[in-house]
């Protein structure tokens, strides 16, 4: 790891500018890639003293700190019983340590698990703009099939902002005393021909707090991940979906997809068909076969089609109370 200076400023004003410097909250990821030295940030500006708690529902919905750490929000009685997406997610990511180290805003910068961009010794565009994509040509089970460039394959590794974007969630965010609201499906940016710009954050901005709101559909929500072994792994597949359901009729639908793409994936052909269709497995097989419309997959990754597929039908059966 390379030599850095630190600061833990207690107001906004102290943080200052970013510069050649690098907020850290709970450093879960941050540590791990400085200490491979994929990042290599000249300061650390420690933000945990500022004031960005707290975990609150109203009428207008739920307000998160975003330095609240990941363990608490899954387990705040508001989210459980309100956004059982949420909370599903979160206890789906990582591990029980991470979790209780892990704060909201930074889960939703972390960056990718491509294992090309955590090892300096092999081209990726992500990490060295220019340098080339060994993922393209390479080891891709795990990459993207949608959003996909390129010159990135890479898929975004969070759950949490799966279900966030699935619920029209935004954040905001502060720089030089102002502050700035943006829904988080626009803050994730496409690979494109620029890979190492992931989102809409300019430097020195901060993620402050998540604001969710309320709907008729969040509370009937869930999230399904598909992944290799049941705990500390990254999705093959997830969906999180939210339905509003009058009698045996659905009125309205969210639904989003991880594991898939270069950013939180909403599938709004799969919310079509949902919409104003009768509650039965009927419906949800012929609406899962519209999730992947557009898919390119790699050599080794063809199978998440058909496997994201099913996935938005047992996330569906199960949050309509059919499984
Ligand atoms: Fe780098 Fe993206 Fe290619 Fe992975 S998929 S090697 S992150 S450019």
């Amino acid at each position: 790891m390379r030599a850095f200076t630190y600061k833990a400023p207690s107001s906004f004003s102290d943080a200052g500018e970013a510069g050649k410097s690098n907020f850290i909250a709970g450093g879960t990821t941050m540590i791990d890639l400085m200490k491979l030295e994929v990042m290599t940030p000249e300061q650390l500006v420690d933000i945990n003293h500022l004031p960005m708690r707290g975990i609150e529902f109203g009428n207008e919905g739920l307000r998160i700190g975003a330095l609240e750490r990941m363990s608490a929000v899954a387990a705040h009685a508001d989210v459980v019983k309100n956004y059982p997406v949420i909370s599903e997610a979160l206890l789906q990511s990582a591990s029980t340590q991470i979790r209780n180290m892990a704060s909201m805003g930074g889960n939703l910068l972390q960056r990718t698990r491509c294992g090309y961009f955590r090892d300096v010794h092999t081209p990726c565009n992500k990490r060295e703009p220019g340098s080339g994509c060994s993922a393209l040509d390479g080891e891709n089970r795990m990459h993207a099939i949608l959003g996909t460039s390129s010159s990135c394959v890479a898929t975004h590794a969070s759950d949490l902002a799966v279900a966030l974007v699935a619920l029209d969630a935004s954040i905001r965010l502060h720089h030089g005393g102002s502050t700035r609201l943006v829904s988080l499906d626009d803050f994730y940016l496409l690979p494109g021909e620029t890979p190492d710009k992931e989102t809409k954050l300019k430097p020195g901005e901060l993620i402050t707090e998540i604001l969710v709101p309320r709907s008729p559909w969040s509370q009937r929500s869930t999230y399904v991940k598909i992944r290799d072994r049941q705990s500390y792994e990254f999705a093959l597949t997830s969906i999180a979906v939210a339905l509003d359901i009058d009698g045996n009729q659905i009125k309205d639908a969210r639904i989003a997809a991880g594991g898939v793409a270069t950013k939180p994936w909403k599938l709004p052909r799969v919310r079509e068909a949902l919409i104003g269709k009768p509650l039965n497995e009927q419906t949800f097989d012929a609406a899962a076969k519209l999730a992947g419309e557009g898919a390119k997959p790699l050599k080794q990754n063809g199978f998440k089609v058909e496997l994201l597929q099913r996935t938005v039908t047992r996330a569906l059966m199960k949050v309509g109370g059919l499984a």
